[in-house]
């Protein structure tokens, strides 16, 4: 680094030098792995211990480099097969790796910067991101949770559908009072399957997103006015209600304003908004939104105001946030993001944006920063600062673009950015069941089952079909401590840990929670012994209910001999296979797009919708009547959820835990319209029944292959987008060290389009390396055993 004094033709040398020893150890090392190293060693003990020096000096090579680079982190890799082999270990090493990769990308343009700037006649200004001085980011900082401060507590209770935060409604077309009415009071059912959406309160302004007009002004293409100097120019800090006025005030003169969020989701369930940006054509601020958050529903006398453009870059998120944190909603919401589409440009990023039509070189250092931290970093005010400083000056250079082109890309813009503030967000308790809700409705868990969001994580993490039940309690487990202690499902225990859970043989005791071969959690550290307890049992639980359910099959009434199907004969069993699939088609309600279990026993098939939202109801088909009976096995079902329940229960008396589950019908229908209104509701004493009781099946109906209503085949587009986010781990996306294996991942990864939702909670932890086509069951054998 200090090679100042050297002439260029030396460094060169150097990388003529280095560049093919690089290459011939990439070589070695690689030829090196695929020997098998272990028998070498088994066979030679010198070789072996030569082996294990060569090893040890290498990884403190590699430690002393961590260390050269990064002096903030506490990275270490420690010798030993099982660190080597642990994604979790490697995590680190990829952060490393990623900064000094950025690290060498700013060198790379500042070197460049003087030649571009000759070669364009205008020179491109660069955000000081606090590189070249001491780190203003510590993220090893501990910070106090800024909830614990809050004037209304956290309420993560979701004893009714999320309320709007706001107490009055400016600039109305639809009155306050009528638009905090709750829809859907009752759920309806239909054959015991509900088909109405849960009840819900609208999106307050709704109606006025769609019918408010935009001032005239942004049909018409002006001259850019350009922004005002950056390094001149300093943001101002609002964190008093006195201040929030003063800058309410100015906003009230401008036609358009910038807006940008910056947002927490570790250390919270729901997350928190920390920071939101705001530029109108004179000046910057930078609001402390924790803060203020009580104060700043006050906004939308700005914000939903028509006659105010609100300038925004990918609102998607930022618009859940405002309504979920602040009271807050966008009329006359302009997205440059929706702009960047239309336009077809090459990159759909703000940072392509600031780059392109500001000549402003940004960094991504600071977006995965921790903002809740108080006083902010004068890098990281920079950083906050340039979300929004040059953005309307990018706004009128992009609307003369659209308005260039014809009016009806101007238009088609407006109107997708009426779709993003429209968005709605909601509990995960009261999601809709409706199709394609993603770009409507946003919920921290966006699972394609809502009433099993576990089953993305089975089959993800190609977790057996009968290890459900404690995969689904230690999911429900680590959602009630998360909302108890309002932090994210994450922090308390990421997939790969509750999936490594799972997977414990019985019997499992507090040394065997502890000693798993993954990061440990500090929440399930403290749970160990409570844990093991409930995993121990629900797997005891499961086998007991198993052979139960082995008894109902055996029942005599069930039981008929003569209708032998032999499954050995294949073409037999392919053809009611592919009956059975009609069938469970045509029933679609049934159903929730998975793909039936079959199971085969001696002469009779059983398709177990044991996935399905009815894991209760078996299918049987009868090869001879050409029909099927449909079993129905709910006491047995009710007693193992209860048992689970019960199992949870405890643990919530336990750990003094309000269990915060009431059934949706409880919800008051007549919610009395006051300011109250936005307050929780008083939560009900009656018992919590989390799995209710299902009255309307009669337990040997038969039914015959009549088409009932088909549901449309869900296709392209509409398919893609009902299907849940297969997690998209973030703060991992970028990294070297696990993109190959992501993208090793399969199915879900190639052929399917997520819906964007980047930061739904399910994006969480190391991915799996392989995934099975189909979920094995495990218990076509449980079955043929007892009956042996
Ligand atoms: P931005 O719109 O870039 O200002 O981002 C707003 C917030 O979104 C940030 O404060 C982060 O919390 C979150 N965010 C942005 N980019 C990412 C990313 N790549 N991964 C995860 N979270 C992100
Ligand atoms: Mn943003
Ligand atoms: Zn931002």
């Amino acid at each position: 680094m200090s090679s100042s004094s050297s002439p260029p033709s030396s460094e060169q040398d150097i990388f003529a030098d280095v560049l093919p020893k690089l290459v011939a150890t990439i070589r070695a090392s690689s030829s090196l792995a695929a020997q098998d190293v272990n028998f070498y060693k088994s066979v030679d003990s010198n070789l072996a211990e030569d082996i294990d020096a060569s090893a040890k000096r290498l990884m403190n090579i590699c430690n002393d480099l961590i260390r050269v680079t990064d002096d903030t982190s506490e990275t270490k890799m420690e010798f030993g097969q099982e660190n080597i082999t642990s994604d979790v270990s490697w995590n680190p090493i990829g952060n490393v790796l990623d900064s000094i990769f950025e690290k060498i990308d700013y060198a790379f343009d500042q070197a460049t910067k003087k030649s571009v700037s000759k070669a364009e006649g205008k020179s491109l200004e660069y955000l000081d991101d606090g590189s070249q001085t001491t780190s203003g980011n510590e993220p090893g900082k501990r910070t106090t949770k800024p909830q614990l401060k809050f004037k209304t507590p956290i309420d993560n209770s979701e004893s009714h559908p999320f309320k709007p935060k706001l107490k009055s409604k400016p600039h109305a077309l639809i009155s306050f009072e009528e638009t905090l009415q709750l829809k859907n009071p009752k759920p309806k059912y239909e054959d015991s399957i509900e088909v109405i959406d849960p009840p819900f309160y609208p999106q307050p302004y709704e109606y006025e997103i769609d019918n408010q007009p935009y001032p005239d002004a942004i049909l018409e293409a002006t001259k850019p006015i350009p922004s005002k100097d950056w390094s001149s120019t300093t943001a101002i800090w609002v964190d008093t209600p006195e201040e929030l006025t003063k800058m309410i005030d100015s906003l009230k003169g401008s036609t358009e304003i910038a807006v940008d969020l910056e947002h927490h989701d570790y250390r919270t369930y729901y997350g928190l908004v920390c920071l939101m940006q705001i530029s109108n054509r004179e000046q910057d601020w930078i609001v402390d939104t924790l803060a203020l958050r009580d104060e700043l529903s006050e906004l939308n006398i700005i914000f939903a105001d028509p006659q105010i453009v609100k300038v925004f870059h990918g609102a998607f998120m930022d618009i859940i946030w405002l309504q979920r944190d602040l009271g807050l909603y966008v009329v006359s919401l302009f997205d440059t993001y929706c702009a960047s589409k239309v336009l077809g440009f090459p990159k759909f990023s703000l940072a392509y944006l600031l780059e392109t039509f500001a000549n402003f070189k940004t960094s991504k250092k600071y977006q995965l920063a921790d903002w809740r931290i108080r006083p902010l970093s004068p890098p990281m005010l920079a950083y906050a600062r340039s979300d929004t400083h040059f953005l309307l000056n990018i706004y009128d250079q992009l609307r003369n673009k659209l308005i260039e082109k014809d009016n009806g890309k101007l238009q088609e813009v407006l109107y997708d950015s009426r779709q993003v503030a429209k968005r709605r967000f909601e509990y995960t308790k009261y999601r809709p069941l409706t199709n394609n809700i993603s770009n409507k409705v946003s919920c921290p868990v966006m699972s394609s089952n809502p009433r099993e969001p576990y089953n993305n994580l089975m089959y993800q993490y190609n977790v057996p079909a009968f290890k459900k039940p404690v995969v689904e309690v230690l999911y429900k487990w680590r959602d009630l401590i998360a909302k108890q202690e309002d932090e994210s499902v994450r922090y308390i225990m990421p997939n790969q840990l509750l999936v490594t859970l799972a997977n414990l043989d019985s019997p499992v005791d507090t040394q065997k929670v502890l000693n798993v071969p993954h990061y440990v959690s500090e929440s399930v550290r403290l749970h160990a012994k409570e844990l093991a307890e409930l995993i121990d049992k629900t797997l005891k639980h499961t086998e007991a209910s198993d052979w139960d359910l082995v008894d109902k099959w055996n029942n005599p009434s069930v039981n008929t001999t003569n209708d032998a199907l032999d499954i050995h004969d294949t073409k037999e069993l392919s053809k009611a296979t592919d009956m059975l699939s009609n069938l469970i088609e045509i029933n679609g309600t049934l159903l929730n797009n998975q793909i039936p279990q079959l199971l085969v026993n001696e002469s009779k098939m059983y398709s177990n919708i044991y996935t399905s939202e009815k894991p209760h109801i078996m299918l049987e088909f009868d090869m001879k009547k050409n029909a099927f009976v449909k079993h129905n096995f709910e006491e047995v079902y009710q007693e193992r959820l209860q048992a689970l329940w019960d199992g949870l229960k405890e643990l919530g008396e336990h750990s003094n835990v309000l269990i915060p589950e009431e059934e949706i019908d409880q919800v008051e229908e007549d919610v009395e319209v006051t300011a109250e209104a936005s307050q929780p509701a008083p939560t009900t004493t009656t018992k919590p029944t989390l799995f209710p009781q299902d009255k309307e099946i009669d337990p040997n109906e038969l039914i015959t292959l009549r088409k009932r209503r088909p549901q449309p085949k869900k296709t392209g587009q509409a398919a893609q987008e009902e299907e849940e986010a297969p997690s998209v781990d973030y703060a991992n996306a970028d990294k070297i060290m696990i993109t190959s294996k992501n993208k090793r991942g399969g199915k879900q990864n190639k052929n399917k389009k997520r819906a964007f939702d980047p930061y739904g909670k399910e994006s969480e932890g190391p991915k799996p390396a392989k995934r099975a086509k189909t979920v094995t069951t495990g218990k076509t054998s449980t079955f043929k055993n007892k009956r042996k």
